[in-house]
């Protein structure tokens, strides 16, 4: 019987693995992998790093500083899981560049247009990176981490951190960019961030 049980839940946990896998989600919008040219990544913590491994024909971006902190000693400890990334990885690395963007002094250019850029957002882990995309009307805040979701940017709460003053003032500053211009604020563990995004709901 435990045995069964067991097996059971073995079956439903692959299932939700798989039916929530990256691929799944891009066929819902009729997008493919091998569609899909370039991927940044906003950090390399161990749930943020799995589904790299479905683009190994594109371009990866990550911050420099990220990349080389992973490895290290302490890399499991701040949660970095080495055994994760796919044999093939090896990155792009991001150093930021003197192009302000708003209240960030530095930012990189994913595209030459610039519409497409991403400024450093350190403190949640040392190389943390927010991706800006912009079109006519709006700027989509990809926040990775930084924050759980739009309420605790508000109250400027980071979400769990490795440096806590540089995250602190982190928060600061990009609750001071998302005032400053109209954006629609998405975090990676935010329930609300497929409505926000479908409503165009705006900071
Ligand atoms: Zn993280």
């Amino acid at each position: 019987m435990i045995g069964s049980r067991r097996s059971n839940f073995a079956a439903m946990a692959f299932a939700f693995a798989t039916i929530h896998e990256i691929p799944h989600q891009l066929a819902k919008i009729g997008v493919t992998p091998q569609d899909v040219s370039t991927i940044v990544l906003t950090h390399m913590h161990g749930d943020h790093i799995g589904g790299p491994s479905h683009f190994e024909h594109c371009k990866i971006f990550v911050s420099r500083s990220e990349y080389e902190l992973a490895p290290g000693k302490k890399g499991p400890g701040n949660g970095y899981f080495l055994k994760n990334w796919p044999k093939w990885f090896r990155p792009t690395l991001i150093d930021y560049e003197e192009h302000p963007e708003g209240n960030f002094k530095k930012s990189f250019p994913i595209t030459d247009d610039g519409a497409i850029k991403v400024v450093p957002t350190p403190g949640h882990s040392i190389g943390h990176q927010s991706i800006l995309a912009k079109d006519s009307t709006f700027t989509y805040f990809i926040a990775g981490d930084l924050t759980y979701n739009c309420a605790t940017l508000k109250r400027e709460i980071p979400d769990v951190v490795l440096m806590n003053k540089v995250a602190q003032q982190t928060v600061e500053k990009v609750h001071r960019y998302v005032q400053s211009t109209p954006c629609i604020y998405l975090s990676s563990h935010d329930w609300n961030a497929v409505d926000l995004l479908e409503k165009k709901e705006v900071f």
